[in-house]
């Protein structure tokens, strides 16, 4: 997969649409196609990184800005006090189906557990 590839990639750069909630130097955070809660919200590293799994300690304030952002959103959304979740999936198992590493910010609902 190559950056031209890459549908994330393409919705960082602006080359594919898409409802945006959030941007700066390193993260975009845009309204997941297909919700599965009333507020789910994707964030994504603008540079291409294929999952998690690739991520190394030198990527820390990478990792911190997503995290931080996704607090700030759900603040914005109106979920931090009622709870929210943070994830992200790995590989085929877990169900990832981008490969470029996104953190779903999930809230506005119930959220079961454990995650089938
Ligand atoms: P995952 O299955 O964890 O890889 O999550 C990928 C997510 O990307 C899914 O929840 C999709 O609904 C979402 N998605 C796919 N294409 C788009 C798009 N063009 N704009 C916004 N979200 C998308």
């Amino acid at each position: 997969m190559t950056e031209g590839d890459c549908l994330f990639c393409r919705i960082a750069a602006g080359d594919v649409p898409s409802d945006r909630v959030h941007e700066d130097d390193l993260v975009v955070a845009f309204r997941d196609i297909s919700p599965v809660a009333p507020t789910h919200i994707l964030l994504i590293p603008r540079r291409h990184i294929a999952s998690a799994a690739e991520l190394v300690e030198a990527d820390g304030a990478l990792i911190g800005r997503l995290v931080a952002v996704a607090g700030e959103l759900a603040r914005q959304e109106g979920i931090a006090e009622g709870g929210f979740r943070v994830v992200t999936n790995v590989g085929a198992d877990a169900g990832q189906s981008v490969a470029h590493l996104h953190l779903h910010l999930l809230g506005g609902r119930r959220l079961s557990w454990p995650p089938g």
